[in-house]
């Protein structure tokens, strides 16, 4: 069982940390790519949902769950 459970709206912690210094993302969109935004500077990425898996440590905060 290797699959990581991550939602809309969970900070995350990724296994590389932003040049800003933080290493705090949220993630404002799910899809084929998941977009995610860096806590600490405001910059936005988007990558594919594997790649994202991959790079994915943990889930810091789970945000609020879909309706
Ligand atoms: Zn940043």
């Amino acid at each position: 069982m290797d699959a990581k459970k991550f939602g809309l709206n969970d900070t995350v912690e990724m296994k590389k940390q932003h040049p800003c210094g933080t290493n705090s993302w949220k993630i404002i969109r799910m899809g084929a790519d998941i977009r995610i935004k860096c806590l600490g500077c405001g910059h936005s990425i988007m990558i594919p949902r594997n790649e994202f898996a991959k790079k994915m440590k943990r889930v810091t905060l789970p945000g609020e769950s879909e309706s």
